[in-house]
């Protein structure tokens, strides 16, 4: 039976049902370290955690490497999900690796066969699926405990005539659930792997390993994505065939958002084919990514545990996760200002005699985000764009000085860019009765900070992705624009991983792995979920 509870972590307070339980639980989170973590995968983690520590439980969450197949693992990925965890601020209280118990595995196999509920299968490749899609017996189904054990033996050993074969549980070829179709069980692979080395050659699957690790490890509550809903009689068959403890399921919906791939396969290619910078880009759905793009990490656990484990698969929208950033910067991050350096326009102020300073606050409504100076002169910069709205006469807001009148307007002939601009400095006029508020700044070399501002696109131009889409068909040809600009003074003094906001132009963080490219800083936007 369900329960309808109302949960205090970190004191925000979630509404998640929770199967009732006596005591504390014991969760998992298994990831394969095949790829880093993506946000689909901080919900399973996230969930997990929770189950186990809600309500200041003193539950138990097992991190598991799920590491059963080296032809995708590695060491490097391994190390990646450890770190992604600890940004995700989840503490597993234990770790433990699949690879630790292929002995063990091993021998549940050979149990299994001895119990005549596995055989030995050297169907050729692709016959195993046709026969299961057919619900036809493979022509193995029949051999024997003796063959089958002596096939499995020839396995082990990696040889030629071993790798031809593989190992699957006697079920039900016949079954309405596919899942129960004689699945495979252990496949060779002759690949090192980046725990065990060469030590094996035949390696569980994830349907033998789950079963059996949850029930081995105290497991009390498998977590699982309802994808896998089939597979539930699968997972209770194996543990029932070997006369392990029973683990409850509990499945919950996966996390998927609108244009976004959480495939570790097609991250993958993404990465390795060199479309984005790395698995931390902050164009990538990991944890990394997002981040780096200039999502909070508080923002991120706060909407995912929102959503809790619902069972409807929904497509969520980005907007409403920045929207749930956006609450958490805009209150603390400081104001500076930016100009595109794109046919910049320089004007020359009548009215100023010197060059000067102020302090001025950096958070109109939160002065603790303390003080920035504000260059002064009788020359400023302002963006092409706003120049050229500019009509003679009109009375216009410098921000963060006063009012000026616009004298003087001189275009290029040719191209129509204004290049230059009179202003007379008009301070006794009401800010307050101006249509627009300009920024700019002091063209004073050292006031202006070069800096390199990147607004990204999605990755791909597709809504909803589906298993059968191919990669090639939904890449966004045009991922980023890039524009050169200049920032004021205390830009420059910023520490690496600032997020704040540009005037008129929105929040952006100082990227603290690229943080210079040709000594220029560099600032990724960060949406502030309009869209
Ligand atoms: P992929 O299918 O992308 O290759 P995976 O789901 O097999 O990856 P794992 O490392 O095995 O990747 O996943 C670890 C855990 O995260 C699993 O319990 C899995 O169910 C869960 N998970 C993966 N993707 C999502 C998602 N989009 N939403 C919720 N949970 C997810
Ligand atoms: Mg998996
Ligand atoms: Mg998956």
């Amino acid at each position: 039976a369900q329960r309808d509870k109302a949960i205090s972590t970190r004191g925000a307070s979630y509404k998640i049902d929770l199967p009732s339980f006596d005591g504390p639980m014991t969760t998992r989170f298994p990831p394969e370290p095949s790829g880093y973590l993506h946000i689909g995968h901080a919900k399973a983690a996230l969930l997990n955690d929770y189950f186990a520590h809600h309500n200041g439980q003193r539950g138990t969450l097992i991190c598991r490497f799920d590491d059963t197949n080296p032809s995708k693992e590695s060491m490097e990925f391994q190390d990646a999900i450890v770190e992604d965890l600890k940004l995700l601020q989840i503490y597993a209280d234990r770790t433990s690796y699949s690879s630790d118990y292929f002995q063990e595995m091993y021998e549940y196999a050979v149990k299994l066969i001895k119990d005549g509920k596995a055989f030995a299968d050297d169907s050729e490749l692709g016959q195993g699926d046709t026969d299961r899609i057919n619900r036809l017996p493979s022509k193995r189904r029949d051999l024997s405990i003796e063959d089958t054990l002596a096939r499995f033996e020839e396995m082990k050993t990696g040889s030629t005539e071993g790798q031809r074969w593989c190992l699957r549980a006697r079920i039900a070829y016949d079954s309405p659930n596919g899942t129960l179709r004689d699945p495979v069980i252990f496949r060779c692979n002759l690949l090192p792997h980046h725990r065990t080395g060469s030590t094996w050659k035949i390696y569980p699957t994830y349907d033998f390993c789950a079963p059996i690790l949850d029930a081995l490890e105290g497991v009390t509550l498998a977590l699982r994505t309802n994808e896998y809903r089939d597979r539930n009689v699968q997972y209770a068959w194996m543990q029932e065939a070997l006369g392990l403890r029973k683990v409850p399921i509990y499945d919950f919906s996966r996390f998927n958002l609108i244009r976004t791939l959480l495939s570790k396969r097609k991250l993958t290619k993404i990465v390795d084919e060199g479309m984005v910078w790395g698995w931390d880009d902050p164009r990538m759905p990991t944890i990394r990514g997002i981040v780096r793009r200039g999502m909070t990490v508080e923002a991120l656990r706060d909407f995912i545990l929102k959503q809790g484990p619902s069972r409807n698969v929904v497509n969520l929208e980005w907007g409403a996760l920045w929207s749930a950033n956006k609450k958490v910067i805009d209150p603390i991050g400081p104001r500076h200002t930016g100009i595109s350096e794109v046919n910049v326009v320089r004007c020359q102020i009548s009215g100023v005699d010197q060059t000067f300073s102020e302090l001025k606050p950096r958070h109109a409504k939160n002065a603790a985000v303390g003080k920035k100076t504000v260059w002064y002169g009788r020359s400023i910069l302002v963006e092409q764009d706003d120049a050229q709205s500019f009509e003679f006469d009109e009375e216009i807001t410098l921000m963060n000085w006063g009012n000026a009148i616009v004298r003087q307007i001189s275009k290029d002939s040719t191209t129509n860019l204004v290049i230059a601009i009179e202003l007379e400095l008009h301070l006794e006029g009401d800010v307050k009765k101006t249509k627009k508020k300009i920024t700019w700044l002091a063209d004073l070399e050292d006031n202006l900070v070069p800096v390199v501002l990147y607004t990204f696109d999605y990755l791909i131009t597709k809504d909803k992705v589906e298993k059968t889409d191919e990669l090639k068909d939904l890449l966004n040809p045009s991922t980023f624009t890039r524009t050169e600009a200049r920032a004021d003074c205390d830009v420059g003094k910023l520490p690496m991983g600032t997020t704040l906001q540009f005037d008129r132009k929105g929040y952006f963080k100082l990227d603290a792995v690229r943080s210079e490219i040709e000594g220029k800083l560099v600032f990724f936007d960060v949406p502030s979920g309009k869209s």
